[in-house]
């Protein structure tokens, strides 16, 4: 029928300005979501859930918990239908639902049998994504359950309210387009690749040039990371690579961009920030990450720590001098005796 054809197609469009004015399709991951789904996760003593949102070309998970899913197929219907439903979608077991039925994530790990999802609305109204809960047993959910999903999903709608007025790097992602966006980001961490942060690091140094603001950033080493891999397991050592990351965007601001520099080393960019207020923020990272043991499945905690060395941006410094001597003063930190930071020396520039 045209008519419905016609505003299916104007509802997908208005979702998609909507997702582009928002800047959050394939962007890294953000506390203030990630806490939503670990709290949907809990409430409904579910493995998965997550906050997906339904771009052109696929299902990207904004945020996710219980899951190495960072993007699916968009006929991977839960997210899809969710997003198009009037009220909460319920699929008490898929293999006995003909639309769910062959879906991946239910043919395929992580086997989901049960789904339970709600849309999300931008600030503008646009239904966007969804907040779904996953488990892989079939089961049913009573409406007082379903009372905790429009909760929780309130909050993200809030939130996403509160980040549209708080974007400071909104230009900047938007005009970096998804495609280049969604190449950028570390699908183990959901924080900036390599790629990401070269591109954003570059741009900020341009942007503080232009405000006559200060920039500063740290670079962060695991300490004796090869002794979890060789101890535990990769997989270990990849939940704790997940957790690391996790506990440097929620110390960072939000006008702060993380990054995978490599391994087990990241980049914290802190624009605005001279000498005294980096270190104090690196202090701060580096307690984040030592003052509470690293929890992995059910009963191995790990104490991990790190070393950072910080840097503050020369007038007209290249991003590689810039990273080079933040890596020099990582060293010093490592040679210092580890879980401490270090503040890197002028570049030679500057005497
Ligand atoms: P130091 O305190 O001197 O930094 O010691 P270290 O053991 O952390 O340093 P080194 O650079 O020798 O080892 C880094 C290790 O990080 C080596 C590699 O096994 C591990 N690693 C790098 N990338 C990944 C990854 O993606 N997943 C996992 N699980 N481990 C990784
Ligand atoms: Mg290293
Ligand atoms: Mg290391």
């Amino acid at each position: 029928m045209p008519v419905t054809r016609r505003s299916d197609s104007s509802s997908e469009q208005q979702r998609l300005d909507a997702l582009e004015r928002l800047a959050v399709l394939y962007t890294p991951a953000e506390e203030c979501f990630d806490r939503v789904t670990r709290l949907a996760a809990r409430v409904f003593a579910a493995p998965i859930a997550t906050f997906a949102l339904l771009g052109e070309r696929g299902v990207w998970f904004k945020a996710r918990t219980g899951t190495d899913l960072s993007e699916v197929a968009r006929d991977d219907g839960f997210t899809t239908t969710a997003t198009r439903s009037a009220g909460p979608l319920v699929v008490a077991d898929a293999l006995a639902d003909p639309r769910f039925a062959r879906c991946g994530l239910v043919v395929n790990a992580p086997y989901a049998r049960f789904y339970a999802g709600i849309a999300i609305r931008s600030p503008d109204g646009a239904k966007i994504g969804a907040l779904g809960v996953i488990d892989n047993e079939p089961r049913h959910v009573a409406d007082s359950e379903i009372v905790y999903l429009r909760d929780l999903a309130a909050i993200i709608e809030d939130e996403l309210h509160r980040r549209q007025l708080a974007l400071a790097q909104g230009d900047m992602l938007r005009e970096l387009g998804e495609a280049r966006r969604r190449s950028m980001v570390d699908p183990l961490t959901s924080v900036w690749n390599r790629a990401g942060l070269d591109t954003i690091l570059t741009r900020e140094l341009e942007a503080s040039a232009m405000r006559g603001s200060p920039l500063s950033l740290a670079m962060v080493d695991l300490d004796h990371f090869k002794a979890v891999n060789d101890k535990f397991g990769h997989g270990v050592g990849d939940t704790v690579l997940s957790e690391v990351a996790r506990r440097l965007r929620a110390a960072a601001r939000p006008v702060d961009s993380v990054a995978r520099f490599g391994g087990e080393e990241f980049v914290v960019i802190l624009p605005g920030c001279g000498a005294d207020d980096a270190r104090a923020v690196a202090e701060r990272l580096r307690s984040r990450l030592a003052d509470h043991p690293v929890v992995v499945g059910q009963s191995l905690q790990l104490d991990v720590t790190a070393s950072i060395g910080i840097a503050t941006a020369e007038p007209g410094e290249p991003p590689s001098v810039l990273l080079t001597r933040a890596d020099v003063a990582l060293y010093d930190a490592k040679r210092g005796g580890r879980d401490r930071v270090a503040v890197a020396e002028p570049s030679m520039r500057a005497h």
